[in-house]
């Protein structure tokens, strides 16, 4: 079962409020500009739905429109503020000089603000207004710029962080000034009571799909007497201040959960959350010792959690808990080859070991205590499986490895080859970036250390790994290392470059051409490189003359069973990496075929024999998306065994999941 813990995203959509769209949708469909009856039912469902949102919000007089959503919200009020500056001006009045936003805010705010800027031709300036080292505005900053400034927006909770903003006090510091406010309640909805009227708040834009409603519904507040210009002009819907005819559907569900929320019963009160997020920091705590939250828990919305774990990428933790079907979500963005810090977590001035590996997590909340206590429990177990796969910062328990493995790291690889017999181990090519990674795994390995390799002149990262391990060093010199039945020798190619051979079998070559290899290798030799830009893995001299060849098929579950069906020989390969296939499932395939468990990072040990089939035995790679089994499948092509393939999608997509991974399906 999955755990969903990414609510700041977005969240499913309350039964209550399903039952409401579908009705909206199959029964009371009318268009509510129609005079007859069927439209005037839609139309007094949009006034209660209104009303109810009204109250909730405090809204007093202001208005309030339904439209697709926040970031349409955030256009809507942008555009009214600047078109209002811009008459300001046309009139006289030139004190308006800044578009200020807080430095943490959502994207979706300074690019309205410049996108607007621009095409009203307004040349203001546009500017952060910076945060503290706990998120919160520094009102003096503000007070001492607001009254310059012709539109203040802040938001009432951030979305990283759960930070819950000082309303009040950015109130007390626009005093005096003409500026016009906008305060974005997106993660506020429900969470917080905002009382709109009662501050001078001119806008607060909405979105349905955070609190339980489906996407494409939301609202925006706008104060009484603030300045109103249409994003959209046509048939003259919502008093001709939104045209399009309405979202029904969605304004019904919107006005299900509103409804829940006033009755009380479908939500937790902030006590309970904040106990709920209470155990769950808890539980993280104890998995992940050194674990440090990233924005002081009082300050926070109950139902958000920003952590790092220094020592630990996020990738690896969002991989780790998404192996054990925890969803949550990386507070900076991962692009596939480099995680990008946090914006606002550098805005917050937290150092790079935080703003680079923070994860976030988060609940709504209607959450049931059955949920927190599973999530909780997940949790222990993700720690437990760090630890005994050598990847938590500490406490790791002993790993028996042998063979080689490879670490990329930005498209650059390390290469580590361990012989389990004689225990001696040999490390070529290490970065800086990966020394603490590869002193941890050779540490929980426990076996010397016997050389310490480069194929080019930067030794920056050998000594950064010698600096890390010096319990573990046994260096020994000269130009051939033992390692049991397998030596690996070093050829020198001149200009300090070298490559070293592993028996001939495989060639680590770091970033030498196969050309310059000569006859020091043989057709097949595996080549191992120490830059990696496209996750190749390997190639060997016969494959580098071949050239490039083009995606290995996918099969969809359909295509993969009736394949199994022809070839119940056929090898079906996790390349996940051990701690991935020990929390997470296995495809439910015919319990007769044998599943072997591979990760991407240790596949040159397997290449020779699966090289050796018949070139007619199918090879079908699987991985959670999709992606590392394309790419062994690629490499497998490349290499010459032309029947394999990939699972389309891989298991995030698979339609039968097993309950959980059960050891036994792995040989
Ligand atoms: N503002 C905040 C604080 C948000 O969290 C989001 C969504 O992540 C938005 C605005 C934009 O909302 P939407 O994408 O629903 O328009």
């Amino acid at each position: 079962m999955e755990i969903y813990l990414d609510a700041n995203a977005t969240t499913p959509v309350l039964d209550a409020a399903r039952a409401a769209a579908l009705s909206a949708m199959a029964e009371d469909f009318g268009n509510p500009s129609s005079i007859h009856s069927t439209g005037l039912k839609a139309r007094a469902l949009i006034d209660r739905v209104r009303s109810q949102a009204s109250r909730l919000l405090g809204a007093g007089n202001g208005r309030l429109l339904f439209l697709s959503g926040a970031t349409e919200g955030i256009q809507t009020a942008v555009l009214s503020a600047l078109r209002a500056l811009r008459e300001r001006r046309a009139a006289g009045d030139a004190s308006a000089e800044l578009l200020l936003y807080g430095a943490t805010e959502h994207k979706a705010v300074p690019e309205a603000l410049k996108h607007w800027n621009e095409l009203l031709g307004l040349g203001l300036q546009v500017e952060a207004i910076p945060v503290g080292r706990d998120g919160r505005h520094d009102l003096a900053w503000l007070k001492e710029h607001a009254p310059r400034a012709g539109l203040v927006c802040t938001m009432a909770a951030n979305n990283e962080t759960g930070v819950i903003s000082d309303l009040d006090g950015i109130e007390a510091a626009l005093a005096g000034s003409t500026c016009f406010w906008l305060v974005d309640g997106v993660q506020a909805l429900g969470k917080l009571p905002l009382r709109l009227a009662e501050r001078r708040i001119d806008y607060a834009p909405f979105s349905g799909h955070k609190l339980y409603a489906p996407k494409g519904i939301g609202l925006l507040y706008v104060r009484e007497g603030a300045p109103f210009t249409p994003l959209m002009a046509g048939g003259g819907q919502e008093g001709a201040l939104r045209s399009g005819t309405e979202n029904m559907s969605g304004i019904a569900a919107l006005g299900a959960v509103l409804e829940a929320l006033e009755d009380g019963k479908s939500f937790r009160d902030h006590a309970t959350l904040a106990t709920f997020r209470n155990r769950l920091a808890a539980a993280l705590q104890q998995a992940f010792p050194g674990l440090v939250f990233n924005a002081p828990l009082e300050q926070t919305l109950p139902t958000t959690l920003n952590f790092s774990v220094p020592g630990l990428a996020s990738r690896l933790l969002l991989d780790l808990f998404d192996a054990a079907e925890l969803r949550v979500s990386g507070g900076s963005a991962c692009s596939a080859a480099k995680a990008q810090p946090s914006y606002v977590l550098q805005a917050m001035g937290l150092p790079e070991s935080q703003t680079a590996s923070a994860v976030r997590l988060s609940f709504g909340p209607a959450a049931e205590e059955a949920f927190i206590n599973e999530a909780c429990e997940r949790i222990r177990v993700c720690g437990d499986t760090l630890r005994e796969n050598c990847l938590a910062p500490s406490g790791n328990q002993a790993l028996i490895g042998d063979g080689i493995t490879r670490f990329l790291m930005d498209g650059e690889c390390c290469w580590l080859v361990a012989d389990a017999g004689s225990r001696r181990c040999v490390v070529i090519d290490p970065q800086p970036a990966l020394a603490d990674r590869l002193a941890q795994q050779l540490r929980c390995q426990g076996y010397p250390l016997v050389a310490v390799l480069q194929t080019g002149s930067q030794d920056e990262g050998a000594q950064a790994l010698r600096a890390a391990i010096p319990e573990l060093l046994a260096e020994e010199g000269g130009d051939a290392w033992a390692l049991g039945q397998q030596t690996l020798r070093r050829l020198a190619l001149g200009d300090g470059r070298s490559v070293f051979l592993l028996d001939q079998r495989v060639a680590f070559i770091g970033r030498a051409s196969p050309a310059e290899l000569g006859t020091a290798v043989l057709p097949a030799t595996l080549l191992a490189p120490a830059c990696d830009p496209d996750n190749r893995v390997a190639s060997t001299p016969t494959a580098a003359l071949a050239g490039a060849a083009g995606p290995a098929p996918s099969l969809g579950p359909d295509a993969l069973h009736a394949l199994l069906r022809e070839h119940p020989d056929a090898l079906v390969i996790d390349v996940r990496e051990p701690f991935e296939q020990r929390l997470g499932q296995a495809p439910a395939l015919d319990p007769a075929v044998a599943i072997e468990a591979m990760p991407i990072s240790r596949l040159l040990n397997a290449l020779p024999a699966w090289l050796a089939m018949p070139a007619e035995r199918p090879i079908v790679f699987f991985c959670r998306s999709g992606n590392r089994s394309q790419i062994a499948a690629q490499l497998l092509v490349r290499l010459g065994h032309e029947r394999a393939y990939s699972l389309a999608g891989g298991l995030a997509l698979w339609p039968q999941r097993e309950a959980a991974a059960d050891p036994a399906l792995y040989v």
